[in-house]
């Protein structure tokens, strides 16, 4: 299988980045991935003001997608995590929702083992492994990536996780997919600025689609589709994915306006993503049962 390792990875999503690897459309590719820190910190001693900022939020990537054209959709399944044995946690004046409260920085290292994630001596909690960056170039201007958008990016998304399909846009020719900043766990909206952030490997399927209407980015779980979208305010984001879901609803599933919006307003669920990156992100969760009901396939 190919493998792309994490001495090839970014720090911005970009069109003019050079492909590190090549994939043909439906192949498999494993990711090595460092976690949001750059894996420098080693002890519960060492603070995030201490850290070099140029090394933060690394992406492993990006790989060019043969085939893959402006307009296409990029479909990422993504087949497979694994995770290193610890996990971390920072926090600190300025950061995150507590970042007003808080006086000082702290570091804290967590185990992984068993399944588990150990917070402290009495909690600890199953693993929920997921991806908080994953994304394709933008076709305009470089988009860092610690900030999300319409190409994905740092969505920290909860559900992106093993099992499920990621739909992407393709911005530029071979899409120039790349991934990073995995948590072994994490509470929806992100609050404390970080999930149990780790390093490890994630395996996808990478394909092309051409003609795909999906609205970008778009995930599918076993349970729900979800629409996920970026946008300055946590307000605009919840708009954002709430009428991405609104007009999939019309074009695929041919519902009228007003049908499509009162099934979201009875059966969709408006979640937060994160509430502590640049751009807020929510997505808009719709129950497989939906689609299944009106017999639509995903691509
Ligand atoms: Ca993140
Ligand atoms: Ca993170």
């Amino acid at each position: 299988m190919l493998t792309i390792h994490t001495d090839t990875k970014i720090h911005r999503m970009a069109r003019d980045n050079a492909p590190v690897a090549r994939a043909k459309s439906g192949e498999t590719v494993r990711f090595e991935t460092l976690d949001c820190f750059g894996c420098q910190i080693k002890t519960e001693d060492q603070r995030l003001g201490g850290l070099d900022w140029s090394n933060i939020n690394p992406a492993t990537g990006p790989l060019f997608i043969e085939n893959a054209m402006p307009g296409d959709v990029l479909k990422v399944e993504i087949l497979g995590i694994e995770l290193d044995d610890h996990g971390v946690m920072v926090d600190g004046p300025g950061e995150g929702v507590m970042g007003g409260v808080l006086t000082d920085e702290a570091t804290k290292i967590l185990p992984v083992e068993n399944g588990m994630v150990r917070f402290n001596d009495k909690l600890s909690f199953p693993l929920r492994p997921m991806i908080g960056v994953i994304g394709t170039a933008p076709a305009g201007d470089p988009i860092d990536t610690g900030t999300p958008g319409a190409h994905g990016g740092n969505m920290d998304c909860t559900k992106i996780g093993a099992g499920t399909t990621l739909y992407l846009p393709v911005n530029v020719e071979g899409a120039l997919l790349a991934m990073g900043d995995m948590h072994a766990l994490m509470g929806d909206g992100e609050v404390g600025v970080c999930g149990v952030e780790i390093a490890g490997a994630i395996t996808v399927r990478v394909t092309a689609l051409k003609g795909c209407a999906l609205p970008t980015p778009f995930l599918v779980t076993e349970d729900a589709a979800m629409a996920i979208f970026s946008a300055e305010t946590v307000d605009e984001a919840g708009t954002g994915a709430t009428l991405a879901m609104h007009r999939f609803l019309m074009n695929e599933l041919r519902m009228s306006d007003h049908e499509a919006g009162m099934l979201l307003s009875v059966a969709g669920n408006l979640c937060i993503c994160q509430v502590v990156d640049p751009e807020k992100t929510c997505r808009m969760e719709l129950p497989r049962a939906v689609t299944k009901a009106y017999g639509y396939q995903f691509a």
